[in-house]
């Protein structure tokens, strides 16, 4: 009893038991779930947090700003299942990180912003401290969810609700606050080594009721013109082979979302993409596989899906998905793996004897469609327009199927969606579920250093300038990342006016002729003009071969281009567009 109780004394008086801090075990949590990249930006209090991590052997890629960093955290997070981490310093740095944060949340990817903040007594009295934000409430309701980590002991344990919040049921961006005492706090070694949690299976099979599975199977067999659509979070569960069994076994033709493309290849003869139109308004069952019925579905009503009555099966990890826009007859809830796994355990060859009509009407619109669409992209006209510039790059891409593409912007978005094709799953990422502009460096930053594959990016002028700064951070880490900018002098195009007769050109119109290639040439990297088709397959294949950094001036006719590209219908004033031309 007495040498017992003398033992923390004695420890104390000799102070030679080894410790640890902080920063030590932020840096041992993460290592000890397989993280071994941090994406971030230093400052006060995190920058010996960034030095140990690399000191430690872990990877860390500073960004010229927050949002990038956030990105390319959710790029990592989705392309692999682990969380992306993105490092902020406290209140602006946190800030921008947020916007990262609140899109990986929308688009379903696990990423976990960490940031460092400042003193919690002095924030809650509202006294002024430097760079005073309360970070924790104001992240809550962007994060699918929000811890602080006051005691060393318990870093350990944050972490591992980060990861298990991250990337358990329907994945999302956790916010993790660091205050800068808690970096500094010194514990024994011992316990700090204890403390550290490996989380055991982050991701564990979600298995759907016997049940819900016979319903959905009544409903497939009763189908006369069934479809299968395939989002993102069907590409996100890499199932890629129940999948393709699934589709291929039951002869469904699918569409796939835009990330979703490359699941199956897009030619793939199921494929019903270029009868997309037609197979939404006529399909009598739809089969949703990670995808949900938003915006970009046209909220699973109304004059997109036709007047044929709809029955619905609906595969998600989220319950409270379904019935979100229509009323769902079959949901099944579960990981995508055991949705499609069941369903193809369940069903019998026969499901698709009756779709041969069904089929023979697809495959009619396909061919009259992609024959329109050979035509349309055959025109070479002078300057490049969107469709002869995305034709070079798409036969360029074609033969390079490992190259991961990267777009955004309006026009340039919605002409690559359609005519780019991929064949490989996971190799598209794009605006995403909020449409959004700035995701592109972060995005290609985070997937050539997640994969070490080569990146093409493509980005409208436009959508290149919110993250263009980061083409810095492409040279400094020598990544295989090509940015193809369409250059059509402004956003949507570069020929407004200025209907006052002012000065000031019009709110849409940049700077003419602008030398973007230049912008990687100042860093080291390769830059190249392209004013035509050859050019740009030129430059794009030199590019991709080398590995270097490359930039890619596309020079697109300036009257090119429609406003807000196919979302022209989300302007609130149609009578405004009449002032544009
Ligand atoms: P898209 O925009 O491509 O249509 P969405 O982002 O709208 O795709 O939908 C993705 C859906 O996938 C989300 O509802 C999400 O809950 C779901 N999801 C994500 N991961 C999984 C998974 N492993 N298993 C099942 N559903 C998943
Ligand atoms: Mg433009």
């Amino acid at each position: 009893m007495d040498s017992e109780a003398l033992t923390p004394l004695s420890t104390s008086v000799v102070h030679q038991a080894p410790t640890t801090n902080g920063f030590h075990l932020v840096i041992d949590a993460l290592k000890a779930n397989n993280i071994n990249t941090i994406f971030g930006l230093v400052g006060i209090p995190i920058t010996d947090l960034c030095r140990l991590a690399q000191a430690e052997g872990m990877r860390f890629i500073g960004f010229r700003h927050e949002q990038h960093a956030g990105n390319a955290a959710a790029a990592a997070g989705y392309l692999t299942q682990n969380p992306g981490i993105c490092l902020t310093v406290s209140a602006p740095g946190f800030l921008n990180g947020l916007t990262a944060l609140a899109n990986a949340t929308t688009n379903c990817f696990p990423m976990i912003l960490i940031s460092g903040s400042s003193e919690r007594e002095i924030i809650d009295l509202q006294q002024g401290d430097y760079e005073e934000m309360d970070q924790l409430n104001a992240a809550k309701p962007y994060a699918k969810a929000a811890y602080r980590i006051n005691k060393a002991e318990d870093i350990g344990i944050g972490v591992a609700r980060a990861i298990r919040a991250a990337v358990s049921g329907r994945p999302g961006g956790v916010y993790l606050d660091l205050p800068a005492q808690l970096l500094s706090q010194v514990i024994d070694a011992e316990l700090g080594r204890k403390s550290i949690v490996k989380v055991v299976d982050p991701v564990p099979a979600q298995i759907p009721s016997p049940l819900s599975i016979e319903r959905a199977i009544h409903l497939l067999k009763s189908a006369k013109r069934p479809l299968i659509i395939l989002g993102k979070g069907a590409a996100y569960a890499q199932a890629d082979a129940a999948i393709k069994a699934l589709v291929e076994k039951s002869g469904i033709p699918y569409l796939p979302m835009s990330m979703a493309k490359g699941l199956l290849p897009d030619n793939h003869a199921q494929c019903a993409s270029a009868a997309r139109s037609f197979v939404l308004a006529e399909a009598d069952t739809v089969l949703l596989i990670g995808a949900r019925l938003n915006w970009l579905l046209a909220h699973g009503k109304g004059k997109t899906w036709g007047n044929a009555p709809k029955k619905w099966i609906q595969i998600d990890i989220s319950p409270t998905e379904m019935d979100s826009n229509v009323a769902i007859q079959a949901p099944l809830i579960g990981d995508v793996g055991s949705c499609v796994s069941a369903l193809l355990g369940a069903f019998d060859s026969d499901l698709n004897k009756d779709n041969v009509e069904w089929t023979i009407a697809i495959d009619e619109r396909k061919s009259k469609n992609l024959a329109k669409m050979a035509q349309t992209l055959a025109h070479n006209p002078s300057p490049m327009n969107f469709h002869s510039a995305l034709r070079s790059i798409r036969d360029v891409l074609k033969t390079r199927p490992d190259v991961i593409v990267v777009n955004e912007g309006a026009n340039t978005l919605d002409f690559a969606r359609s005519i780019i094709d991929m064949y490989q799953p996971r190799k598209r990422l794009d605006s995403g579920t909020w449409g959004i502009m700035g995701i592109g460096m972060g995005y290609s930053i985070g997937a050539a250093v997640t994969t070490g594959l080569p990146v093409v990016a493509i980005e409208g002028d436009s959508a290149f300038g919110f993250s263009g700064m980061e083409v810095e951070t492409i040279c400094r880490y020598k990544l295989p990342i090509t940015v193809v900018v369409f250059n059509n002098n402004g956003v949507y195009r570069g020929t407004d006016v200025n209907v006052s007769g002012g000065a000031d050109v019009a709110p849409t119109v940049f700077v003419k002729d602008a030398k973007y290639e230049m912008m990687m040439q100042a860093f080291g990297g390769m830059g190249f003009t392209a004013s035509t088709p050859e050019e740009l397959s030129e430059a794009l294949t030199q590019s991709i071969a080398s590995g270097k950094p490359t930039l890619i001036n596309a020079i697109i006719d300036e009257t090119a281009g429609t406003e807000s590209g196919r979302l022209t219908s989300l302007n609130p004033s149609t009578a405004a567009s009449s002032v544009h031309q």
